[in-house]
């Protein structure tokens, strides 16, 4: 008997997520069809992970949006950091949400997230990245020093040379931090 469509759905989707893969996915789904059985609702582990699973999906795509500033994930188009900035100094251009959070624990604020790096293979390119806005904010609010704070590897690198190349004519700094970043690489 071949599987039911909605049991290929949903695997086909969880397969379909970045560093999943079929086998990952068949764990997967297996472990949400877990609660359906019986019409109990709740799986092995007593909790209903597909229901939530499927909520905080969606409750997340109807209330997040990216600050139209920095590109954190907020409630509204302003995020609260931006609402009272400051303009000009130093900007962090941070690869994703974990940078952003490391950043901000150091007490970091001013924040660019790229949500990423360039990626050809992926097709990745510089308006996925935001990067043309970057180099609008960074003329607009006269930033004088850009850090990176990104992930060690040739997108890394790729990435850090093409926004060194994007701002060139503009008399900013752009460095890049060496130190290995704590939340680990893309
Ligand atoms: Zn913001």
């Amino acid at each position: 008997m071949p599987l039911p469509a909605p049991y290929l759905r949903l695997l086909q989707a969880f397969d379909a997520l970045p560093g999943v893969g079929p086998q990952a996915a068949g764990r997967l789904t297996q472990f949400i069809l877990m609660g359906n059985q019986n019409g109990q609702g709740n799986n092995a582990h007593g909790n209903d992970a597909g229901s939530e699973l499927a909520q905080a999906i969606l409750a997340a795509g109807e209330t997040l949006v990216m600050c139209e500033r920095c590109y954190r994930y907020a409630m509204q188009s302003v995020c609260d950091d931006c609402a009272g900035h400051e303009q000009g100094g130093t900007l962090w251009v941070v690869e994703n949400t974990e940078a952003q959070l490391s950043a901000e624990n150091r007490g970091w604020r001013q924040l660019f997230v790229l949500h990423g790096l360039l990626s050809p293979v992926a097709g990745i390119g510089p308006a996925q990245l935001h990067l043309p806005q970057l180099r609008q904010r960074v003329a607009a609010e006269g930033v004088a020093e850009l850090k990176l704070l990104l992930s060690q590897g040739v997108e890394a690198d790729v990435t850090t040379q093409f926004i060194q190349d994007l701002l060139a004519d503009l008399p900013v700094t752009v460095e890049r931090l060496q130190e290995e970043p704590e939340y680990g690489t893309a």
